[in-house]
């Protein structure tokens, strides 16, 4: 059995397996997609032309993906 709640609209979730939560963590692919389009935009944010000054590991932890 598993449970969880989505971090998105905060909904709780369960399952027999993993197999049966394909959107997990999410409570649904729309959640899914919600997140995944955050995450996209803060990539995008990311200003291009300045990349001499601040890293991008500075700015939020993650390596970078060269
Ligand atoms: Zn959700």
């Amino acid at each position: 059995m598993i449970t969880g709640r989505c971090p998105i609209c905060d909904r709780k979730f369960s399952g027999a397996s993993l197999q049966e939560l394909p959107q997990h963590p999410f409570c649904s692919e729309k959640c899914r997609l919600i997140d995944l389009g955050r995450w996209l935009g803060e990539r995008y944010r990311m200003p291009a032309d300045d990349a001499g000054a601040a890293t991008v590991d500075e700015l939020d932890g993650e390596p970078p993906f060269s």
